[in-house]
């Protein structure tokens, strides 16, 4: 079977679960998405496409921005990244607390709210248009300089984000935290807004899945090391609490988000994106887990 037969393999039988898991509500822009759409796009490094359902359809892709606001601040920093966050998984939810008290302040890793708080609060130091430059590098990772911020999506959650304000203060608490609090709110929830289908997704998760392929905005690649550490990140703390059962069940490096959107690499050999809003209790894409899970035992390609 080739990529696309087994795309349409995976579309068909994953419809089963259509109607499991709710769309995120806690940030009311996001309760306005039409819950019943559903994306795959799967690309090699030989530069072939494959794409099923609603693959074109644009939708923000939350926690996935993380991993590009990562590459960046390590391309920038280097390991002295790791000085202000950390590389365990943490195996609490996405926006816990507790765990930053007892460690204070320093976040477990970068793919966490605290984390990822932390890696704005760096570029916002390093950079001088961050928002602009952000979306540049997006844009040059996918070749598409059509990808857009949601304002109105960015507005609805710090309108709403009561419990990244209070992990944003308590960073700022014990010191890590250089900028001022509202600013790296902003551009956090900016980053989470940054719009995409899952066709420029996959091309953009291209850089993690070629290690030789270039970062067009710094006219330089990430090293192959760098990109081995983003994708252990990744595998092991991808997913929050939910890390371990999606290395069980697919095996492979990869990012959700709260949107529905999951971008998954198999290193050197493909980047998939795939979009369902419908989440589970961690706040993953129901049918996108089941998707990854039914592609690497159909193809019996995973990094293990
Ligand atoms: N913007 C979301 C938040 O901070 C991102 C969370 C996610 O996608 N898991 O709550």
């Amino acid at each position: 079977m080739g990529y696309q037969e087994i795309l349409q393999y995976i579309y068909n039988e994953t419809l089963q679960l259509s109607h499991i898991g709710e769309p995120a509500s806690y940030i009311p822009e996001l309760r306005k998405v039409n819950p019943n759409q559903y994306g795959i796009c799967l690309k090699t490094l030989e530069g072939k496409t494959y794409c099923v359902g609603d693959s074109q359809e644009a939708f923000a892709i939350q926690s996935i921005a993380k991993v590009f606001a990562l590459a960046m601040a390590f391309h920038i920093k280097g390991e002295r990244l790791w000085e202000r966050v950390g590389v365990e998984p943490s195996g609490s939810a996405f926006n816990s607390v507790i765990q930053l008290e007892m460690e204070k302040g320093i976040p477990r890793n970068p793919l966490i709210n605290a984390g990822a708080l932390v890696i704005s609060d760096i570029l916002l130091s390093e950079l001088d248009y961050p928002e602009e430059q952000f979306l540049k590098f997006v844009q040059e990772l996918c070749g598409d300089s059509d990808i857009r911020y949601n304002e109105s999506m960015a507005v609805s959650e710090r309108e709403n984000g009561f419990l990244n304000a209070a992990i944003a203060n308590m960073l700022k608490y014990y010191g890590n935290i250089e900028n001022d609090i509202e600013r790296v709110l902003r551009f956090y929830f900016r980053q989470c807004s940054l719009t995409m289908n899952c066709q420029q997704l996959a091309s953009a998760f291209m850089a993690f899945a070629n290690h030789k392929k270039k970062f067009e905005y710094f006219q330089t690649s990430l090293t192959g090391s760098q990109v081995k550490r983003i994708n252990a990140i990744m595998q092991t703390c991808g997913f929050y609490d939910e890390a371990g059962d999606f290395s069980f069940k697919v095996g492979l490096p990869g990012k959700s988000g709260v949107g529905g959107g999951i971008a998954a690499i198999c290193p050197r050999k493909y980047a998939i994106a795939v979009w369902s809003p419908r989440l589970n209790k961690k706040g993953n894409s129901v049918m996108g887990m089941k998707a990854l899970e039914l592609l690497t035992t159909k193809t019996e390609e995973s990094i293990f």
